[in-house]
């Protein structure tokens, strides 16, 4: 009968599970996704390519860094060390990365 009565209630029940990509997960405070980069903040310092632990960044040039978002463990490390207010790299709530091609999904130049 117990059982019976599970199966009843849990006909009626919302799944569990999230309609994606319908209904998006909305990320918890302090979310660390894709990376976003200002160029015009920038002041060259390369403090964000020395201090990532996994060598995703790869500064070029003031204004041009290349971030491997295929390397990257999104510690934010890089943001917390880049020195100017407001700061010139920002950790976004963008945390959908698939991609038909492996080339663009794992070099990754964000500009805003
Ligand atoms: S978030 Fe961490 S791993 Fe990713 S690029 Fe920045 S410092 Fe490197
Ligand atoms: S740490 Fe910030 S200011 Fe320094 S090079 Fe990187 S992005 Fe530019």
């Amino acid at each position: 009968m117990g059982i019976v009565i599970k199966f009843l209630k849990n006909l009626i029940k919302k799944p569990f599970t999230r309609r994606y990509p319908k209904e998006k997960l909305k990320p918890y405070p302090k979310f660390a996704g894709r990376i976003h980069y200002f160029p015009d903040r920038c002041i060259g310092c390369r403090s964000c390519e020395r201090y990532c632990p996994v060598g995703a960044v790869t500064f070029h040039e003031k204004g041009k860094i290349e971030f491997d978002m295929g390397l990257c463990i999104f510690c934010g490390m890089c943001r917390d060390v880049c020195p100017p207010t407001p700061k010139a790299i920002k950790m976004s709530n963008d945390f959908e990365f698939a991609d038909a091609e492996k080339k663009i999904a794992s070099k990754n130049i964000i500009e805003s």
